[in-house]
């Protein structure tokens, strides 16, 4: 344990430690159970145990209300983007004959589309690839083009943190009434979200939730209750609340790593504001930084649509970006390379990013600059 680095993966990623130990502990033996939660039926009693806390908990974090069911599904981030779709907009799908509007303000955001594209029309109604995902519409971005809403969506996609070019919405966008599908893969439960504000809300757990293998979805229950039967069983999100997500058997284990996570936000700071708070501070601590020296840490996401989760930026040249990324790694500051299509370095600075890790690299970045003299 003591080798532990400072892990800045953008995901799967840096999970708490009392977490991990608690996991640990429980390997061999589930208090009460004994055996291992990877050894007992996910329609054991022991399991739905599990699997109802750490419902309960998203629901107490993000005050879920009774109308939304709240899901653990497996095939990741990506099948969302063609589940989504499929249910609302398909052949088979609740409002068929409607399309959807999609914001495209990062790499998920194009992907998510271009699945959706497979099932139904959608359209474009944002876009800043021109500038390689710098930015938001207005009016989250001055100057920049509002967003080109269709009132007659059935709903408009957007991530609302993208994780490679570190570009976040620092509130929801407003549709008119339209429904908003929203990936939030890379930032889910940073903040308190007003949920009845969504119709869907989608997040592979691998970056701020938990482990790889489980998404948890958030879905008005009324919102797809008109998708048809005759879809894939498991790709119906009917199917998953009526059966509580145990149609088929469930990822137990990532399940059970959510509940400790979920507990553990509960127990360490009791709300998600203060989660958020802590995640405003962190990020601070970057950004702060790279803007005493903007001509030597070149951030890439405009100011006003930076992330709290993932700190995208460029050094001068290729040969300070290499010196950078190497000089970090021997001091245990580890994954902190960018994207390729973006470049330079990134910091993803999860929930469970310790605020002495952030300290670490920022002192680590402020040294290298100096160095450079
Ligand atoms: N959306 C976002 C915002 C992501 O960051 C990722 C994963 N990096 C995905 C979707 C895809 O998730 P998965 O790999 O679980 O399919």
């Amino acid at each position: 344990a003591d080798q532990r680095v400072y892990n800045f993966s953008a995901g799967p990623a840096v999970l708490p430690v009392p977490v991990l130990e608690q996991a640990r502990d429980e390997m061999l033996c589930l208090p009460g159970v004994g055996a291992s939660i990877l050894e007992i039926s996910h329609r054991s009693a022991a399991f739905t145990a599990i699997i109802e806390a750490a419902e309960a908990n998203i629901r107490k974090l993000l005050g879920v209300p009774d109308d939304y069911a709240v899901l653990f599904l497996q095939g990741g981030g990506r099948l969302q983007f063609w589940m989504t779709a499929a249910n609302l907009i398909g052949e088979l799908g609740a409002f068929k004959g409607k399309s959807a509007d999609y914001l495209l303000t990062g790499s998920w955001g194009k992907q998510a589309m271009a699945e959706a594209k497979k099932v139904a029309p959608v359209r474009v109604a944002y876009d800043s690839s021109g500038s390689n995902y710098d930015r938001l519409p207005a009016p989250f971005c001055a100057g920049e083009p509002a967003m080109d809403l269709d009132p007659d969506a059935a709903y408009v996609h957007y991530t609302c943190n993208e994780t490679i070019q570190g570009v976040q919405f620092p509130s929801e966008p407003d549709t008119g009434g339209v429904p908003l599908v929203c990936d939030a893969s890379s930032d889910f439960m940073h903040k308190k979200l007003d949920v009845t504000k969504y119709g869907l809300i989608y997040a592979c757990a691998q970056k701020n939730a938990g482990p790889a293998g489980v998404t948890i979805v958030i879905v008005n229950k009324a919102l797809v209750a008109d998708a048809s039967p005759n879809l894939p069983i498991y790709c119906n999100y009917n199917t998953h609340i009526a059966e509580k997500s145990l149609n088929n058997t469930a990822p137990t284990f990532s399940i059970y790593i959510v509940k400790l996570v979920t507990e553990w936000l509960l127990r360490e700071f009791g709300d998600l504001d203060a989660v958020y708070k802590q995640n405003q501070m962190k990020a601070k601590l970057l950004y702060d930084v790279m803007d005493a020296a903007p001509d030597f840490y070149i951030g890439h996401a405009r100011r006003e649509c930076r992330s709290l989760m993932n700190v995208a930026f460029r050094l001068p040249s290729d040969e300070l970006t290499d010196a950078f990324l190497s000089g970090a790694k021997k001091r245990g500051l580890s994954d902190l390379k960018g994207h390729r299509s973006v470049g330079g370095a990134r910091a993803s600075i999860y929930n469970a990013m310790p605020v002495a890790g952030v300290e670490c690299l920022r002192d680590y970045m402020l040294e290298f600059k100096n160095q450079q003299g």
